[in-house]
């Protein structure tokens, strides 16, 4: 994913559309790029403050903070992926091994 895709997909990951293969691409990038790791927290702290002022004025809340913690649980989606992708090939290890001893 390039500077320009991965800004085209700030919007969506700030708002959880992305699908896991662009979601992973997208971390991948913003963590070596200043550049567009700038760019997703002005958008992020501009559409957080908008949810902000729909609900509640005064919560106060550090931006900067919610920014990682989104961006580790991005990390924590893709963890969880490859592990039920790990989990499918060892089921379907243990199937062949069984099919191979009754065989
Ligand atoms: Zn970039």
């Amino acid at each position: 994913m390039d500077c320009k895709e991965t800004q085209a997909n700030i919007e969506l990951f700030v708002k959880d559309k992305l699908d896991v293969k662009k979601l992973k691409e997208f971390l991948y990038h913003v963590e070596q790029c200043e550049e567009c790791m700038d760019e997703l927290e002005v958008y992020f702290t501009l559409y957080s403050g908008m949810q902000i002022l729909e609900k509640d004025k005064d919560s106060g809340i550090d931006y900067r903070v919610d920014l990682k913690r989104k961006l580790r649980k991005g990390e924590e989606t893709l963890r969880n992926f490859r592990l039920k992708k790990f989990r499918k090939i060892l089921i379907f290890i243990v199937f062949i091994l069984l099919i191979a001893i009754f065989l």
